[in-house]
């Protein structure tokens, strides 16, 4: 962040819109003077304290609770105070600008995006894992995923991921004194069990990179295209997939006109849905926007369903969207209205697909009778679409977990699985093997921030929202 992070920063940290409560919140290395210039009294540490908000002429904007955190002993580590007005737009503009005014001989400042969390961080407050998982539990979508984002943020992933660090560091540590000793460089790996030591750390690693896997999950969801000509049922599917979720099938704000995308929660996994209505229909401009961004979404998807009238199969689209997806992409060619035909194999895959399996463009095409009116087979298809997911939860909750996290732990592997070839060649490079734990040791630092670039660290907070 480019800004100075001595500054106080003040943002209204409530979601925009109307709300019983709204709060503006001002963090600095010493409030004392901000606040006595606010409220014309100096307030108590961790005591609620109900005041009138008043504008510099002495006029109130608002009454609420006044909360004053003293450094350390608050979100940010600095000096915090909270103000807790009426939740409209209007007036919480109103309070934020006079805490500008109050603030402006402390060289007050608005907050940037994420910039409370990221002084969290900078004051070690909150590991660089956890301060994610604070914007991860916000944007959680389903119950599952603010569940497990709420596990990252306990600290809970952070510390597994350091306790395993720990343990390479010990290694290193007498890899690296043998290494001065060259003379006993012979006998290191049997005198230290090293080989053994660094299996164990592998297989712990497995484990945390499979939990945070599932996390990812959870995170990500799984991007599903959504074809087929109209009436062949469609939002009756979604609808039935959805259950009682079904409140959750909302278009994404903004998209509203082509409803591009719809969001649906599988076990709490979220299934992002793109729906091709109106593929093929227009040459108008604006339309054709809606479609390039159609496609734009097809082609990152990570299956198709192609959705027909079990009735009246068509293929229609098919090829299209086949040869414009990845080739490792599966496709489901799933025909609903089973009920509606006397003779549908009703175990689901029809008999016909496992003696010819099917590819177009490519992709191998699985086949699915399905009724989305009776709820025949759709426990397959979900089951499906949470494998294509790579969903398995195991008996232990997930740890919400980005993709930077998995990349760094699955590189992390590939240095301790170099390490252990090293170890088994039994050729004594010792200073190779050390290498190895070396850069196992950095990419699992990077996860809790313990060796991370100020651009990583830029692009992770300027993704928040203003006032986090
Ligand atoms: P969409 O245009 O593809 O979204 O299709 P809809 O979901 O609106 O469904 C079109 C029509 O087919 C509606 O009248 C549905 O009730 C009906 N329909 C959808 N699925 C089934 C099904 O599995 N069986 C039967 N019999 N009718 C269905």
């Amino acid at each position: 962040m480019i800004a100075s992070s001595q500054d106080p920063i003040a943002a209204i940290a409530t979601a925009p819109g109307k709300g019983g409560i709204g709060v503006v919140r001002i963090s600095g290395p010493n409030l004392d003077g901000i606040a006595t210039k606010l409220f014309q009294q100096p307030l108590k540490p961790r005591h609620a304290h109900y005041l009138s908000f008043n504008d510099a002429e002495g006029r109130a904007i608002d009454a609420g609770i006044v909360l004053y955190f003293k450094a350390p002993h608050s979100y940010t580590g600095e000096d915090v105070l909270e103000l807790q007005g009426h939740g409209g737009p209007a007036v919480l503009k109103r309070i934020l600008a006079r805490c500008m005014e109050a603030g402006k001989d402390w060289g007050i400042r608005h907050a940037e995006p994420g910039e409370f969390t990221q002084r969290a961080f900078l004051n070690d407050r909150l590991d660089l894992a956890q301060a994610e998982a604070v914007a991860d539990l916000i944007d959680a979508s389903s119950e599952a995923a603010a569940r497990s984002a709420m596990a990252s943020l306990s600290g809970a992933f952070s510390r597994e991921v350091t306790a395993l660090n720990d343990r390479i560091i010990h290694l290193r540590m007498l890899v690296e004194a043998t290494l001065d000793f060259p003379e006993e460089e012979i006998d290191f790996l049997e005198k230290y069990q090293a080989r053994p030591t660094l299996e164990a750390i592998i297989t712990d690693l497995q484990a945390i990179r499979k939990r945070a896997g599932q996390g990812m999950i959870l995170r990500e969801g799984l991007h599903v295209v959504l074809a087929g000509r109209p009436n062949v049922g469609k939002s009756s599917l979604l609808n039935a997939l959805a259950g009682d979720d079904v409140a959750i099938v909302t278009p994404i704000a903004g998209t509203t006109r082509d409803r591009v995308i719809q969001q649906i929660h599988l076990d709490g996994v979220p299934i992002h849905i793109v729906d091709t209505a109106g593929l093929r229909e227009t040459t108008d401009e604006v339309e054709s926007i809606g479609i390039s961004r159609t496609w734009a979404e097809i082609e990152r998807a990570d299956a198709v369903i192609h959705l027909q009238d079990a009735r009246e199969p068509n293929d229609e689209l098919e090829e299209e969207i086949a040869r414009r997806i990845p080739t490792r992409t599966p496709v489901l060619k799933v025909y609903n209205k089973m009920d509606l035909i006397a003779d549908a194999n009703t175990d689901g895959l029809s008999s016909n697909t496992q003696s010819q399996p099917e590819s177009i463009a490519g992709h191998a095409v699985e086949k699915l009778f399905i009724s989305a009116r009776t709820g025949q087979n759709l426990d397959a298809l979900r089951q499906r679409l949470l494998d294509i997911a790579g969903w398995s939860p195991g008996a232990e909750s997930p740890w919400l977990a980005r993709e930077r996290h998995i990349r760094a732990l699955e590189a992390a592997e590939e240095h301790l699985a170099a390490a252990r070839a090293h170890a088994e060649l039994d050729d004594q490079v010792l200073d190779l093997f050390a290498e190895e734990l070396r850069l196992a040791h950095e990419e699992l630092g990077a996860i809790t921030g313990q060796f991370t670039s100020d651009d990583l660290l830029g692009e992770i907070f300027s993704s928040f929202c203003i006032g986090k």
